[in-house]
C-alpha cells in the first residue's frame, strides 16, 4: 500500500503524539534526554531541569553534578548531563543562544543523532524532518514499508515513500499508534485497519 494512504489510516486510528515542549532548545535538550528512557520520565526530568535552568545560558553554566541529580533516572544520566551542559555552551558560543536549523550542524552537538535532529527540525525550527524512534522503525518493519533494520536507512527509504509536505506528521502519528495499537508485545491488530496490508499480520496468521 502506498506510505501516504497507510500514514492517512493511521491518522484515522490515533491522535497525533504531542510532545511536552514546543520552543527548540527544550525540544533538542528533552531529545537528549530521551534515548532509551521511557516518555514519562524524560518528561519529569526536563520540567526538573528547565525550572532551575531554563535557558542555554543558564544551562550551560550548570555544575554537571546538579544536573545530574536534575535528570536521574534517565538513562545514562551522567553522561547525559556532559552532553547538555555542552550543548547549551556550543548553542551560546557559537549560535548565539539559538538553536541552529541545519542538520549538518545538529549533528555536531554531543548526544544529538539523526532522531533528535529530525525532531528539532520538524518540531522545533519549522523545517522539514522525519524522525525513525523505535516505534517508527518497528511499524515500518511490519507494514512491509521497510526492510531495512537500520534507522537511518528506513528513515531515507520512508522519505522516499512519503510526500515531503507530510514527514512532520510520521513520527507523531507513528509514535501514538505503537502506544495504543501497534505495541511492541502483542499488537491489537483486531483493532488496526491495516491489518489487510500488513507483513506482520500475514506472516503470523497462521499462528494465532
Ligand atoms: S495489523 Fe497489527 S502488526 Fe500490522 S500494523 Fe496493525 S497493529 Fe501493527
Amino acid at each position: 500500500m502506498d506510505a501516504n494512504i497507510v500514514l492517512e489510516k493511521i491518522e484515522g486510528m490515533v491522535e497525533p503524539h504531542i510532545a511536552i515542549w514546543d520552543d527548540a532548545f527544550r525540544i533538542l535538550i528533552t531529545g537528549i534526554l530521551s534515548t532509551r528512557t521511557k516518555d514519562e520520565v524524560t518528561d519529569r526530568a526536563s520540567l526538573r531541569l528547565f525550572c532551575r535552568f531554563p535557558t542555554p545560558e543558564k544551562l550551560s553554566k550548570g555544575s554537571p553534578s546538579v544536573v545530574e541529580e536534575l535528570i536521574k533516572p534517565v538513562g545514562f544520566y551522567k553522561h547525559k548531563s556532559h552532553d547538555v551542559i555542552e550543548t547549551s555552551k556550543i548553542i551560546v558560543m557559537k549560535y548565539g543562544g539559538k538553536v541552529p536549523d541545519k542538520m549538518e550542524e545538529l549533528l555536531e552537538l554531543p548526544g544529538v543523532g539523526r532522531k533528535v535532529a529530525n525532531i528539532v527540525l520538524s518540531e522545533g525550527v519549522g523545517k522539514y524532518g522525519l524522525a525513525v524512534d523505535t516505534h517508527v522503525q518497528r511499524i515500518s518493519r511490519r507494514l512491509g514499508l521497510s526492510t531495512s533494520d537500520k534507522p537511518e536507512e528506513t528513515e531515507e527509504i520512508l522519505k522516499r515513500k512519503i510526500a515531503k509536505e507530510r514527514w512532520n506528521e510520521v513520527n507523531s502519528y507513528f509514535v501514538e499508534f505503537g502506544k495504543q495499537i501497534c505495541k511492541p508485545i502483542n499488537p491489537l491488530c483486531d483493532r488496526c485497519s491495516l491489518r489487510n496490508v500488513c507483513k506482520y499480520w500475514r506472516d503470523h496468521e497462521n499462528s494465532r
